[in-house]
C-alpha cells in the first residue's frame, strides 16, 4: 500500500526576516528556507515576501494547511498583532488578512513563543512531561505554556507573560512601564545594564558571562541575583501551574550557569509534594524552534497532531 503523503509549512514571520519550513505527516523536515520580512516597505511587500517564500519552500509538494508565528498576540477579530511594538505595521490592522486572502489554503497564527514552546514540547518533553513552560530569554522574557499537552493561550491568547511578572513592587523600571518585571533583571539587555551600573562598562550578557568566569566580582555579582530571581519567579510558575519541567530558550539561554545555579533556588521555594525534582532544560533547537512549532499548528489542523 503507498503511503499517502500530506503536507503542511511553518513561518515564522519575525521584524527582520521571515524563515519557512515544509514539514510532512511525521514531522519530518523536508525543506526550510529564509528571506527579508522587510516591514519597512509596507504590508503589500511583507505578504509577498511570505507568499513566495511559501511557494519556494513547498516546492512541488501540495501543502494542505500553513501555520504562522508572529510577534505580539493576533486579534482574529481586529486582524491586529497585539504587542508587537518593535514592528509597528504589525499592529496596524489587515496583513494576516491580506495573507489569508492569496493562499487557498488555512492559515493558522499563533504568538511565536508558544510556537517555540511548542516545537521544544515535541523534542524534548512529550511521553515524559506533560505540563510544561518554555521560556524565551532574550532582547526580552516570554514564555509559552503547555499544560496537560494541550498548548495553553488564554481565552484572549494573553497566557505565559512570565516577563511581566512582578519580583519586586519598587524595582527597576520595566519596558512595559511597570516596574520590577523579571524581564527588568533577566532579559539579555537588562544583565548588560546591571553590569553596566556596577561596572560603567556596557558588554553583552555572554561577554559578562566570561569576566564571571575569569573571576570578575561585579560580573559574580550580577548572575548570584539572577540566580536568586530567576529561581524564585520560575518557583512561582511551578507553584500556580504544577509544571512538570522548564524549558530554557533564546540568546540567554546558551549561557550555562543557569542549569547549575537556577534549581536549587526554585526547589527551595516549592509548595506541595515534597521531593519533586523539576528539571530547567536546555532548548535543543536553536532558532528553528519556532518555524517548527508553527508547522505543527498546521498539522493539527489537518488533524495530524494533537496538543
Ligand atoms: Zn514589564
Amino acid at each position: 500500500m503507498t503511503r499517502i503523503e500530506r503536507y503542511a509549512v511553518g513561518v515564522d514571520l519575525g521584524g527582520t526576516k521571515v524563515e519557512a519550513c515544509l514539514v510532512d505527516e511525521t514531522r519530518s523536515v523536508l525543506a526550510r528556507k529564509r528571506r527579508p520580512s522587510e516591514p519597512d516597505k509596507g504590508r503589500e511587500r511583507v505578504v509577498a515576501n511570505i507568499l513566495e517564500l511559501v511557494d519556494e519552500t513547498a516546492g512541488a509538494a501540495r501543502i494542505e494547511a500553513v501555520g504562522m508565528g508572529t510577534p505580539g498576540t493576533y486579534h482574529p477579530a481586529d486582524d491586529i498583532m497585539y504587542g508587537a511594538p518593535h514592528t509597528p505595521l504589525y499592529e496596524e490592522p489587515g496583513l494576516v488578512g491580506l495573507l489569508r486572502s492569496k493562499l487557498d489554503v488555512p492559515v493558522i497564527v499563533e504568538n511565536d513563543a508558544n510556537c517555540l514552546a511548542l516545537a521544544e514540547f515535541f523534542a524534548q518533553c512529550h511521553g515524559t512531561y506533560g505540563t510544561v513552560m518554555a521560556v524565551i530569554l532574550g532582547t526580552g522574557m516570554g514564555s509559552g505554556l503547555i499544560l496537560d499537552n494541550r498548548l495553553y493561550r488564554g481565552p484572549h491568547g494573553n497566557a505565559g507573560e512570565i516577563g511581566h511578572m512582578t519580583v519586586d513592587i519598587d524595582g527597576r523600571l520595566c519596558e512595559c512601564g511597570r516596574r520590577g518585571c523579571g524581564e527588568a533583571y533577566l532579559s539579555g539587555p537588562s544583565l548588560s545594564r546591571r553590569y553596566a551600573e556596577l561596572t560603567g562598562i556596557s558588554i553583552p550578557p555572554d561577554r559578562v558571562f566570561e569576566e564571571y568566569k575569569a573571576g570578575d566580582r561585579h560580573a559574580r555579582r550580577v548572575f548570584e541575583e539572577s540566580f536568586r530571581i530567576m529561581g524564585e519567579l520560575f518557583a512561582d510558575c511551578v507553584n500556580v501551574l504544577d509544571l512538570e519541567a522548564i524549558v530554557l530558550g533564546g540568546g540567554v539561554s546558551n549561557i550555562p550557569l543557569w542549569y547549575d545555579h537556577v534549581p536549587p533556588v526554585m526547589l527551595k521555594s516549592l509548595f506541595g509534594t515534597p521531593g519533586r525534582k523539576v528539571p530547567l532544560l536546555k532548548a535543543v533547537l536553536g532558532d528553528s524552534a519556532g518555524v517548527l512549532g508553527a508547522a505543527y499548528l498546521a498539522l493539527r489542523e489537518m488533524g495530524l497532531l494533537e496538543f
